[in-house]
């Protein structure tokens, strides 16, 4: 390479201070590896010409040849659009404009052959293109012009000032005659011929300055595959080390907690997919080395169940358990509802949360510390330094998308500091990594990621899904009401009232308004009070600002059906667990996430009734907005929802990924190139497992690639 590529941007002929600046600011372009890295969004492909019986509805950008064979107006509530009837050989379609009418019926010659180019929409059962570009086929025929179109991602600002799509264009032409196009190779000689690869030169001069769609499709898959390579090779190695380096206590033993719980109190049958689960759990436990494994399972899908089902095994040999809740009430109904079986067990069981008093605590570090408490549930406040145990052996966390990276591994340093008593031979630990033996943990989440991009995120857990639910759950029926409609809606959760039922009306509460929130909550609460008349109904409140043993008291009367309405803010969200209650109102709904919906929504249907979900909005509703109630109407599986939601916002923002780092993706995308994903992992296993080390000359270029890997986040910073 004979330029430096950490050369600062200004350098780079036709960019200078001001667009430096610009290009710094709005794309965070700071280097000539940066712009080059830099990859089109998309192309605009200028060789193929569609025929009109061609057409799909995909909005592409496409280029057309026939005539123009009349005009029409058609009037508008204000002004009128101007219509041109397109024709070829094979149908008819509409041109459309919303200005200039005059000027195009006058330029625009009759029964003539152009070429026009845009974007197709489909609407009243005709394709119609707005306002195209124009062009004598004639004229068109002696232009000259690249075939495809790189077109970068750009920002109104950036346009605004001048840095066209064409500008960027050429400054990546400047780029590549002062680098004379050679860029250093990042993959192994023999993955590039295997996999028939362009260089890495090659694909990306491909990439910027596509000769071919066949060129273009080959540089692309090889700057995917290799973005995607090298997270999975740095997941499987972490993996691999987690594997060789880290024992776990072999649960060896499954006896009487398991077997009498088993046998005698198992309140119903267990779907097929829970004992699946269960079975992958007791063969991580029984092995010796550490379980480190992720439970997905739908909002209802009966995961507690499973995890008390772990922790008795733990139980069963001789070590202690701790069961991690995101919310205070949600660990209060955890421990009150595995406080029941645990009594008829006789297994000692505790909670410790934010609000517990200073003799709960002394009494719990105690208990904890000489070995009597078996069984602790909380919230994060199991993470304070003062919560020592003597052996623990499982660690469960529920929802861990609300807990960060950072959390799961302080739990890891929970571990006992010696040698357990039974279920572990001496010499099968050398005595210097005593002190290194981390419990088990069993991390379970209702956010359902799909498979591909669970592989990237969580690629150093072990996935387990539980993909049914329990017999006899009906779907919820999902509607969406304006809230003019809201005496309509009242009068439903009257009549679900007189059926013996129970409803939630949850408000949104984000932080940013936290205070207007509020207000809205309470006058939300008075309006229901009003509606809903004492001694007839009772109302419950729950929100974040109450204290803990208020919020309590208020959960405690609905879930004994004291009460029949429960307002809340989104504190509810997760793991509530009343059965009896069928309503789900959800207030201002175009302000929750799809997956909080979701969630929220699991709320209800945990019975045997029929439930339903009703999404309150304005009038006044985003395309997205849209999207996203028409998705919570249309559907009740989580992971479509997913799929919707992942479209909508970038895997980057889905719940519980942010921390992970790894989906920083510019160019591959875990949805639409789960094959490419697949394709890399298969080849960073079977790399690694001929080279674990990657020391072969063979492997030279990947491993000074992966050595890099440590010291940028963005993998594009290295690996050109
Ligand atoms: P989640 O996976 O959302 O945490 P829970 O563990 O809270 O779900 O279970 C939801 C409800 O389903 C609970 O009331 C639980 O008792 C019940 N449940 C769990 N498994 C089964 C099953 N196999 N058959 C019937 N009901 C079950
Ligand atoms: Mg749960």
């Amino acid at each position: 390479m004979n330029t430096n590529l950490q050369t600062p941007i200004d350098y780079l002929k036709g960019v200078g201070p001001n667009r430096a600046d610009l290009l710094r600011k709005e794309l965070g372009i700071h280097t000539y590896q940066d712009l080059i890295n830099l990859f089109p969004n998309r192309y605009i492909d200028r060789t193929q010409y569609y025929k009109i019986n061609q057409l799909q509805r995909n909005n592409a950008d496409i280029q057309i040849i026939g005539q123009v064979t009349g005009f029409k107006d058609i009037p508008q509530k204000q002004g009128k659009l101007l219509v041109a009837t397109f024709q070829d050989d094979t149908g008819t379609m509409d041109l459309v404009w919303f200005r200039g009418h005059k000027w195009i019926r006058d330029s625009i010659k009759l029964n003539t052959p152009y070429v026009i180019f845009g974007k197709t929409n489909w609407f009243n059962d005709v394709f119609n293109m707005p306002h195209p570009e124009m062009e004598l086929l004639e004229d068109h025929e002696k232009s000259l012009r690249s075939a495809m179109q790189p077109i970068y991602p750009s920002t109104e600002k950036l346009s605004n000032k001048g840095i066209t799509n064409r500008v960027v264009n050429t400054i990546m032409q400047n780029l590549f005659l002062e680098t004379k196009g050679q860029f250093v190779e990042t993959l192994s000689g023999s993955l590039i011929s295997e996999l028939k690869l362009l260089s890495k030169s090659g694909a990306l001069f491909n990439v910027h300055f596509p000769k071919s769609q066949e060129l273009l499709a080959r540089a692309q898959f090889r700057l995917k595959f290799e973005e995607l390579f090298y997270i999975q090779l740095q997941l499987i190695i972490k993996n691999l080390i987690h594997k060789s380096k880290i024992k776990g206590f072999p649960f060896t033993k499954v006896g009487h907690y398991f077997n009498t719980f088993f046998k005698e109190y198992l309140p119903f049958e267990l779907t097929n997919a829970q004992k699946r689960v269960i079975k992958e759990i007791r063969a991580d436990l029984g092995s010796n080395a550490q379980m480190n494994r992720l439970l997905q399972g739908d909002v209802g899908s009966g995961k507690t169940i499973v995890a008390l089902m772990a922790v008795l095994i733990a139980l069963d040999n001789d070590f202690q358990t701790c069961f991690m809740a995101p919310t205070e009430i949600l660990s209060v109904q955890h421990y009150n509802s595995l406080n029941e079986y645990c009594n008829r067990l006789n297994i000692s069981i505790k909670m410790l949360t934010g609000s517990s008093t200073t003799l709960e605590r002394r009494d719990i570090h105690e208990s904890l510390e000489n070995g009597d408490l078996q069984l602790l549930i909380g919230t994060h406040a199991l993470l304070e330094d003062t919560v020592k145990f003597k052996n623990l052996g499982l660690a469960i966390i529920d929802e861990q998308h609300r807990f960060g990276v950072a959390q799961r591994s302080k739990l890891w340093k929970k571990g006992p500091p010696i040698i357990p008593p039974k279920g572990m031979e001496k010499d099968s630990l050398p005595s210097g990594e005593i002190r290194e033996v981390p419990p088990h943990i069993l991390v379970m989440t209702a956010t359902p990621i799909p498979r591909t991009l669970a592989m990237s995120v969580y690629g150093d857990l072990d996935i387990s899904v539980i993909d049914e639910l329990p017999p006899g759950r009906r779907p919820v029926k999902t509607v969406h009401r304006y809230d003019r409609n809201r005496l309509k809606v009242f009068q439903f959760i009257r009549d679900e009232i007189k059926k013996g039922r129970q409803a939630y009306i949850v408000y949104p509460l984000i932080q940013e308004s936290e205070k207007m929130d509020y207000k809205d909550l309470m006058d939300g609460y008075a309006s229901i009070e009003r509606d809903f008349p004492k001694p007839k109904y009772q109302v419950s409140i729950v929100h974040g600002k109450m204290k803990a043993a208020d919020k309590d008291y208020e959960m405690q009367r609905f879930i004994k059906g004291e009460t029949q309405i429960m307002v809340a803010t989104t504190v509810i969200e997760v793991g509530v667990d009343v059965p009896n209650a069928s309503v789900m109102v959800i207030e201002s709904a175009e302000r929750f996430g799809l997956s909080q919906l979701h969630q929220l929504r699991g709320r209800v249907g945990r019975g045997a009734e029929q439930s339903y979900c009703i999404l309150m909005t304005g009038h006044k509703l985003t395309h997205e907005s849209r999207i996203r109630l028409e998705t919570m109407t249309r559907t009740n599986d989580g992971f479509e929802i997913a799929e919707v939601d992942l479209r909508l916002r970038g895997p980057g923002d889905i719940m519980g990924t942010q921390q992970s780092g790894v989906l920083n993706l510019k160019i591959a995308d875990v949805f639409k190139d789960k094959d490419i994903l697949q394709t890399a992992r298969y080849y960073a296993k079977k790399i690694l497992s001929a080279d674990p080390s990657l020391l072969s000359a063979e492997n030279k270029a990947i491993l000074n690639t992966y050595k890099q890997l440590g010291k940028y986040k963005n993998i594009w910073n290295y690996i050109s």
